[in-house]
């Protein structure tokens, strides 16, 4: 065993420094379910956590994307519209890309701060650094 571990050793040891560029941030996927005239994203607490935002403030991009009042039931987004899973995924992976997503680095490790201009939204990268403007 203990040249297997001599070998783990050095398998670890030689591995690249991570700078992590090469990783992609997959967003995640929204599990939703359709009812009546509603639609509900089970997942939501978790889809907010993965991108590292308040439910208020997802589902209030939501609502506005979606022209429908939202609003939050145990964990679960309640839209009071039908819409497809197809399409509340679009809107999330646009928020992500938007609103997430840093675009120097590619990093989702991003919070969003207010510039105090008329409401101006920045993105600020903590993994480089980097402050963007956030149209939406
Ligand atoms: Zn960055």
């Amino acid at each position: 065993m203990a040249d297997y571990e001599r070998l783990l050793d050095n398998v670890y040891r030689n591995l690249p420094e991570r700078k992590g560029t090469d990783e992609r941030f997959e967003c995640p996927l929204a599990d939703v379910m359709l009812q009546g005239n509603k639609s509900f994203i089970k997942n939501f607490d978790s889809l907010c956590t993965a991108l590292r935002r308040t439910p208020a403030e997802l589902s209030k991009w939501l609502s506005r994307e979606l022209a429908a009042p939202v609003s939050i039931e145990g964990g679960r987004l309640c839209v009071n519209s039908k819409v497809q899973s197809r399409l509340l995924n679009e809107k999330i992976q646009e928020y992500c890309n938007a609103s997430v997503i840093c675009k120097e680095c590619g990093k989702p490790d991003t919070r969003l701060e207010s510039s105090g201009d008329r409401g101006v939204k920045v993105l600020v990268c903590e993994a480089c650094g980097a402050r963007q403007p956030v149209k939406k």
